[in-house]
């Protein structure tokens, strides 16, 4: 195996980002994808925010245009998931299996995952009525009753999508407001099939094999009422992707990896020569762009600290 100077982490717009800026400057680069490659782009439809394309481009597009753009000046791809990193000695080394990949300099953007509610039959009825991706599992909805859980724009965008296949969109949200933006919210209450629960929590999946309705109770009284529904979408934001790096890199108190910023380096960690970029360390802005802006930053750190280091 060679000796990378730079082994990227994940796919999505910081990582392959990152690629393109690493190895245009002339680093030998490996992105290490994982199995589920370009991040959580993947998962949605139009994206009407991303400069450059006044039409919007459809997620899945887009990620695989940046991957063609990372391939281009030649970074080296692994299409499988890290099993391990050792970053407590030179050179870092990061496992994919049996294999183990050794790179002077690593850049860790491994994203978010979708969070679930947490209760048993949510877990029991995963993929076969509950889904976090209603882009992937809406098409099974046709002309059916489905609720959609939360108040932040990727439940907006959830049941919109939802509400082109399904009959009747039902939002559930905790609080008697949304925290989306106000265009997204304006589409969601303008749509005919789309009604909202509010003050509600999901209490319980009901069915047995399949999904037969949502046990909804509310908030304040406790009050519980039974709703007939096919299907669950669960939206309400995302965690992120740091358990590979517990002990290694400092992690703050909501799970994202914690940046140590020095003048020279903005995306550095606590380890040297080893930087993050995009939504696992950022749960601010947590867009594609400024995901991308992040990775550039992590590529650029990573190309001065080898003038610096070797
Ligand atoms: P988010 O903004 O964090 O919203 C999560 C929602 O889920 C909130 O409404 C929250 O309720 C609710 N929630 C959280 N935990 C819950 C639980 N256990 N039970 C019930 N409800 C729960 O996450 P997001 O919607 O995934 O968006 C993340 C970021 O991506 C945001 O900055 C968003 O603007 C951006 N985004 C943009 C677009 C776009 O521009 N096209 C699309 C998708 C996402 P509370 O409101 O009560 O906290």
């Amino acid at each position: 195996m060679p000796l990378y100077d730079v082994i990227i982490v994940g796919s999505g717009p910081a990582g392959l980002t990152a690629a393109i800026y690493a190895t245009r400057a002339n680093l030998r680069t490996l992105v290490i994808a994982g199995q589920v490659a370009g991040g959580q782009l993947m998962l949605t439809t139009e994206v009407e925010n991303y400069p450059g394309f006044p039409t919007g481009v459809l997620g899945p597009e887009l990620m695989e245009l940046w991957r063609k753009q990372a391939e281009r000046f030649h970074a080296d791809f692994v299409d499988d998931n890290v099993s391990k990193v050792d970053f407590t000695s030179r050179p870092l080394r990061v496992w994919v299996g049996d294999d183990v990949y050794e790179g002077k300099t690593a850049i860790v953007a491994t994203g978010a995952n979708a969070k679930w509610l947490g209760i048993p039959s949510e877990e029991r009825l995963k993929g076969h009525g509950v889904s976090a991706c209603a882009v992937c599992d809406a098409f099974f909805m046709k002309g059916l009753d489905v609720v959609s859980v939360g108040g932040g724009d990727t439940a907006m965008e959830d049941s919109l999508y939802l509400s082109k296949l399904a009959k009747t969109v039902t939002v559930v949200h905790r609080r008697n407001e949304f925290r989306a933006s106000k265009i997204m919210q304006d589409r969601l209450l303008s749509t005919p099939n789309v009604k909202v629960v509010w003050d509600h929590v999901v209490d319980e999946v009901l069915g047995d094999k399949k999904v037969e309705g949502v046990r909804l109770k509310h908030v304040k009284t406790g009050a519980t009422q039974d709703l007939k529904a096919q299907g669950l979408f669960v939206a309400i934001g995302h965690e992120p992707a740091t358990e590979l790096f517990k002990g290694q890199l400092d992690i703050d108190e909501k799970g994202y990896l914690a940046l140590h910023p020095t003048e020279e380096y903005r995306t550095a960690t606590n380890v040297p020569g080893v930087f993050a970029a995009g939504d696992v360390h950022d749960h601010r802005y947590r867009q594609a762009v400024t995901a991308a802006g992040f990775g550039c930053m992590a590529a650029l750190d990573a190309e001065r600290w080898l003038q610096k280091h070797g």
